[in-house]
């Protein structure tokens, strides 16, 4: 415990961050703020830590130890924090992994969420594999958006890339999307790497053209199991974005909202994408995303090396009102920036299928 009654569960000895903790009066009781004003209004829920790929910059082949059963929030206790959060203006809710689509019964937690009023958007992030069998069920139950993650469009590469030969079903999956304008945007992601991505960037960009999908890359960011990331490998938006604009020019498109993503339409109308930069364009300052591992353990940053334990709480009985406590001392002292590009970087306290991407 915490002196502000916090129950915080270091990942690792001292990693508490530096920062004064605030007090209550601090924390405000309305919308979820930080303590330098950043709003926080967009929520990632991992539902398992599992998945039946295995990327090379996400999971190792083999010797990951899984979370067990009981480990696991339940659906009612996830809709119970989704829930809090939201009462203190989360809006936007993800909903990811590992991959989400392996736990069971997925739709059952969405029918949950999609019951929460205040929420503008409820979305899933997945690798698509059984998307086509899953995708009638899933809008049925409420989802509104989707990502599809798919690195290259090629088979070979895919099935290297994540040590499955499954661009089949992949891109089946997206077709089915295509069936439900329920589901709408429909984007498709890919991790930007080095010497692996550059040669599919404009089958990508006619992919966009041709399809009712926003192709999205996001840079490769040091969040892998087996700790390989170089900076090296790191294909920046801008020159993926130079690649594209020597075939097809780009226009940006105005978003005012707080977007990760930067966003371009094809300058003859057909199509979008976007590049999502965070090491080379660090977009911390406007950062107004936290994120729930699929154990209960509330992160402020995607490479916090401290967490909060919301699942003790929960399962010992505490009120709404003392969770949102919890909750708002862990916000209050929200990672300034990610130290990516800084001399003495340190990884994340977990990979990225085990915080939820
Ligand atoms: N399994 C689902 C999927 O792949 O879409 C959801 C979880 S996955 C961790 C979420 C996103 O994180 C995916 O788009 C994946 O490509 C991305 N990702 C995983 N490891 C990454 C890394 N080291 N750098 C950048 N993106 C990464
Ligand atoms: Fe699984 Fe997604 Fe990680 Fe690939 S990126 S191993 S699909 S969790």
């Amino acid at each position: 415990m915490t002196d502000n009654g916090d129950i915080i569960n270091l990942t690792e000895a001292g990693a508490l961050p530096p920062v004064d903790p605030g007090t209550p009066d601090d924390w405000g009781d309305g919308q979820l703020v930080d303590r330098v004003g950043r709003a926080i209004k967009n929520l990632r829920v991992s539902v398992t830590d599992r998945c039946n790929f295995r990327c090379h910059y996400c999971m190792p082949e083999e010797g990951l130890v899984w979370l067990k059963r009981d480990e696991l929030l339940s659906y009612e206790e996830i809709e119970r924090l989704v829930t809090i959060f939201a009462s203190m203006g989360v809006e936007e809710v993800r909903l990811t992994g590992g991959e989400p689509l392996v736990r069971r019964d997925l739709p059952q937690l969405i029918e949950k969420l999609s019951r929460i009023e205040s929420l503008t958007s409820l979305s899933l992030t997945t690798n698509g594999f059984t998307l086509e069998k899953m995708c009638g069920e899933l809008v049925a139950a409420g989802l509104q958006r989707i990502n599809v993650s798919m690195d290259t469009p090629v088979r070979e590469k895919f099935a290297h890339i994540t040590r499955r030969d499954a661009l089949p079903e992949v891109l089946a999956g997206l077709e089915e999307c295509e069936k439900y304008p329920e589901l709408a945007p429909i984007k498709v992601n890919a991790v930007a790497m080095r010497d692996f991505s550059e040669e599919d960037v404009l089958a990508f960009a006619e992919l966009a053209r041709r399809k009712p999908y926003i192709v999205r890359w996001i840079e490769f960011m040091p969040l892998d199991a087996e700790g390989k990331w170089d900076q090296q490998d790191v294909l920046t938006g801008a020159e993926l974005r130079a690649i594209i604009e020597s075939r097809y020019p780009l226009v940006p498109v105005q978003d005012n909202r707080i977007a990760t993503a930067q966003r371009f339409a094809f300058a003859d109308g057909t199509g979008e994408v976007g590049f999502i930069n965070p090491v080379s364009e660090p977009f911390c300052d406007t950062c107004d995303r936290i994120r729930m591992t699929a154990d209960g353990q509330f992160r402020t940053c995607l490479f916090s090396r401290w967490e909060t334990d919301l699942r003790a709480p929960l399962r010992n009985g505490a009120s709404d009102l003392e969770i949102e406590h919890v909750i708002r001392g862990a916000v209050w002292r929200k990672e300034m920036k990610h130290y990516v590009n800084d001399p003495g970087f340190q990884p994340a306290s977990r990979s990225m299928s085990q915080i939820g991407g």
